[in-house]
């Protein structure tokens, strides 16, 4: 997807200001005492601007614990109008919508096993249309951009405009040290093709564990997301899901307070520096790519030579010579060596991809 894409949606529903819009609360609604007893410590954090809550769990395997359903909407309710906190619950059918709705939930979210459905995606659509109420969309288990914007749009196409996309990062089979891989090039291009989607970053389910949710959330707020979903749980140890990512309400306070908030614009003086040190860096890009020309233009030369002199594309010895050569030069310059690969690699590719192109020239 080269350009940007119609997408009606608006950030105000979000918030106005410019802190974070924080959410948090249990992974799942296990009993009154628990969602009460944690619902009401979040809500002396001034930061806090929704509760979230599990009521109908995706579980990988049955027979376990797969949430306290309609029930616990009645706690959240309770919850809701002691705290006067607006709330929010994952929906995964029709009927979901409707008990959701009947217990006055404020917001609605589609987990990334129904994002990754287009079938599931499409039924809560048409049960959606005619109501107003924002919907929030996890990315798809896997890093698909194309499923999670096909899931906004269809939600779009039924009538919402209240809609934000949540990133809870990516399975994939080498996640360490995380839980789902963050792989933060996929929200960024989101917000690139959509730019006035709000973007909330999920970082207990990128983590998976306490120790990393700080970094994963302040690196969010450094990629300038809207804001941060995060569970909590009064006795995490004890929780029936997801125990070893949640926070304490005091833990979370103390990660909420450690954050540093930046902003997307600074100062006149500051935005005219940073317009200095862009020019100067436009300049160096275009450099960059003229050397790159001059560099095809000799690939070509060779590649001709090559073939007039019955030559293989590929000389093995030549390229392992070249590549050592280059990663420590590239390691004199400072130049990080994974990166410098893959470049080299990536330029190396282009190369036999011309010069195979030469050979096959008639
Ligand atoms: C959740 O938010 O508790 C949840 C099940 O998340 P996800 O859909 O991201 O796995
Ligand atoms: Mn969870």
């Amino acid at each position: 997807m080269g350009t940007t894409l119609e997408i009606e949606a608006s950030k105000g529903w979000l918030s106005e200001d410019k802190n974070p819009f924080i959410i948090s609360g249990p992974c799942s609604a296990e009993s009154r005492d628990q969602l009460l007893q944690t619902g009401r410590e979040l809500a002396k954090i001034p930061q806090l601007k929704m509760i979230r809550a599990g009521i109908w769990k995706p579980r990988t395997r049955p027979d376990i614990f797969e949430g306290m359903g309609e029930p616990a909407l009645e706690w959240l309710r309770e919850l809701k109008y002691e705290t006067g906190l607006p709330t929010c619950v994952e929906v995964a059918t029709p009927e979901h919508i409707e008990l959701a709705l009947k217990y006055e939930v404020d917001v609605l979210w589609l987990g990334a096993r129904t994002t990754v459905n287009p079938f599931s995606v499409q039924t809560l659509a048409d049960a959606l249309r005619g109501i107003d109420i924002p919907i929030m969309i996890k990315n798809p288990l896997h890093p698909d951009l194309k499923l999670w914007i096909g899931a906004l749009e269809r939600i779009n196409n039924a009538g919402i405009t209240k809609l934000a996309a949540i990133h809870r990062g990516f399975y994939t089979y080498d996640n360490k040290p995380y839980r789902n891989l963050p792989m933060w090039e996929v929200p960024i291009e989101l917000k690139r093709i959509i730019p006035e989607m709000p973007l909330i970053c999920d970082p207990s389910h990128i983590c998976g564990n306490r120790q990393l949710l700080q970094g994963v959330a302040q690196r969010a707020l450094d990629l300038s997301f809207d804001g941060l979903m995060i569970e909590s749980h009064y006795n995490p140890k004890q929780a029936l899901t997801d125990a070893q990512q949640q926070l304490t309400p005091s833990s979370l306070k103390e990660l909420i307070n450690k954050l540093v908030i930046r902003y997307e614009f600074g100062t006149i003086e500051f935005e005219n520096i940073l317009e200095k040190l862009r020019f100067e860096v436009d300049k160096i890009d275009h450099d960059l790519l003229t050397i790159l020309s001059q560099r095809e233009q000799k690939t070509i030369q060779i590649g001709k030579y090559k073939k007039a002199n019955n030559i293989t594309v590929l000389q093995i010895e030549r390229l392992r010579k070249m590549m050592l050569e280059r990663l420590n030069y590239g390691k004199e310059l400072e130049l990080d060596s994974q990166f410098v690969s893959k470049l080299l690699q990536l330029i190396h590719k282009e190369s036999i991809r011309l010069q195979t192109n030469i050979m096959q020239d008639n």
